[in-house]
């Protein structure tokens, strides 16, 4: 008989895990949310939080997360293949770049590491049909899904997992993969530390989402849609990096609990004439305070306190002079924003003098090799935090200290993307296989 193994979240990391064992064990995935397709604009449900996303697939091993901390290089490209084949499989668009020599030698020249990536820019629009059609061969393979169900507890013995308790029911299993995604980390950690599992805080990302004219950058979306930029500044050496481009995209506001910030994407099928990036600092706190989360949400606070609860919006150009934007200084841009929910200040008055500095002087660095990014008119919206769930302390395979649990994905702080989530999540079920 087969043995029954139980994954929690139906986001990439455990879809993708599911995938993994469906010929090989019986499987039951369960998620509070919906089917894509009933779902509202909310992060739960079947796809996860990948299934609002826009799509973007960064096909590289260090990027949106490390996997080479948990597996030797080769394996991790190996997981990024079969990733990426899969997701060619249910109907993700061919990869365009032309070559990037130029845009190397360029950025080398002025101090900043272009990392080329193989990308596919699935879309907003595109997403809810191909995770459908995951969910079809799932479902053709045996797996069950059990939505709207939200999973309180970890059964556990002595002798390892025996289950999950949802609001309904105990649901029995010696094998239990867990992948709650973002959403679901603090419940996440909570359970850990309930059962003795160890956890740690890891480093957030803090800085600002750049608006300008798309033109400034089609000949750089031709190489890689998502470029990756990362420069060290002067003043402070710190690494500042371009992330989650959206070319002809969308600034959206992103919700932080009581606080709010901002947010990209882009649609296949709806265009903007603007481009937007976030522009971020990599933040880790060692002693006394390791707690980066609560750093990160007290910025956002009291940016949601100064912009009357919208993210703040500045022009460039008012930044150095040193005053706030108003809705009559942002007339006089030459962009015009795509969110129009946000408050037209001061973002010196939220982020902290390091982290500006890094911002103003990375945005200087990067306009050697984008002009124009640096010019008066670029809109810059506060606060963009990528906050990390606190990482679950595993073994080999993301196996925790009990028998027969496993914890993956974005929840348990060891990706940060679509396709690292996946891969976290084909790790452990490959693991989980071998000890079956
Ligand atoms: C607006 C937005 C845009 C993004 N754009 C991109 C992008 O373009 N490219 C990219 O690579 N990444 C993007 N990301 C990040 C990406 O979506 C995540 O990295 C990825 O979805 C993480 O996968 P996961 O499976 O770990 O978790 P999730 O996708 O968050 O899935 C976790 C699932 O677990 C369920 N769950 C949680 N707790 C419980 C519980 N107690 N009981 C039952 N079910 C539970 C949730 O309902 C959810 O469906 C974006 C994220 C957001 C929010």
């Amino acid at each position: 008989m087969m043995k029954k193994v139980i994954i929690v979240g139906a986001g990439p990391a455990g879809l993708f895990a599911a995938l993994e064992l469906m010929d090989k064990a019986e499987v039951l995935v369960i998620d509070k949310g919906k089917n894509v397709e009933e779902r509202s604009n909310g992060v739960q449900g079947v796809g996860g939080a990948g299934g609002i996303s826009d799509g973007k697939l960064n096909l590289h091993p260090k990027i949106g997360g490390d996997l080479t901390e948990f597996v030797n290089e080769e394996k991790a490209y190996e997981l990024i293949d079969r990733v990426d084949e899969t997701f060619v499989k249910h109907g993700a668009p061919e990869s365009k770049s032309s070559s990037a020599e130029e845009l190397l030698r360029r950025a080398a020249s002025s101090g900043i590491e272009f990392i080329p990536i193989k990308q596919r820019h699935i879309g907003s629009d595109k997403l809810p049909a191909l995770i459908n059609s995951i969910k079809r061969e799932l479902e053709r393979g045996g797996v069950r899904f059990l939505l709207q169900t939200n999973v309180e507890d970890v059964l556990i013995s002595d002798e390892g997992v025996e289950g999950v308790l949802t609001e309904k029911e105990k649901i029995r299993s010696n094998y239990v993969i867990l992948a709650p995604g973002r959403s679901g980390s603090h419940w996440l950690s909570y359970v850990m530390k309930k059962h003795g599992i160890p956890l740690k805080h890891m480093p957030i990302d803090l800085g600002v989402r750049v608006e300008v004219p798309s033109k400034i950058y089609e000949d750089i979306i031709e190489i890689n849609w998502d470029p990756k930029f990362r420069m060290r500044v002067p003043t402070h050496d710190d690494l500042v990096r371009t992330f989650c481009t959206s070319p002809y995209g969308f600034v959206v506001q992103d919700p932080y609990g009581n606080a709010v910030g901002v947010n990209g994407h882009s649609m296949r099928h709806k265009r903007s004439n603007n481009t937007n990036f976030a522009f971020l600092v990599r933040i880790g706190l060692t002693e006394p305070v390791e707690d980066t989360t609560a750093y990160g949400y007290s910025i956002a606070q009291l940016a949601t306190t100064i912009g009357g609860g919208k993210p703040l919006l500045q022009r460039l150009g008012d930044l150095k002079r040193g005053r706030r934007s108003t809705w009559d200084r942002i007339k006089r841009s030459y962009v015009t924003p795509t969110l129009q929910e946000v408050t037209p200040g001061d973002i010196s008055m939220v982020l902290p003098y390091r982290i500006l500095t890094d911002i103003l002087e990375g945005l200087n660095m990067l306009d050697q090799v984008v002009p124009g990014v640096a010019s008066d008119s670029t809109l810059l919206y506060a606060p963009e935090i990528k906050f990390s769930a606190m990482r679950i302390i595993t073994k080999e395979g993301f196996k925790t200290s009990i028998k027969g649990l496993y914890t993956v994905g974005d929840g348990a702080g060891v990706s940060r993307s679509i396709v690292s989530a996946t891969a976290t999540g084909l790790i452990a079920a490959e693991h989980l296989i071998a000890n079956l």
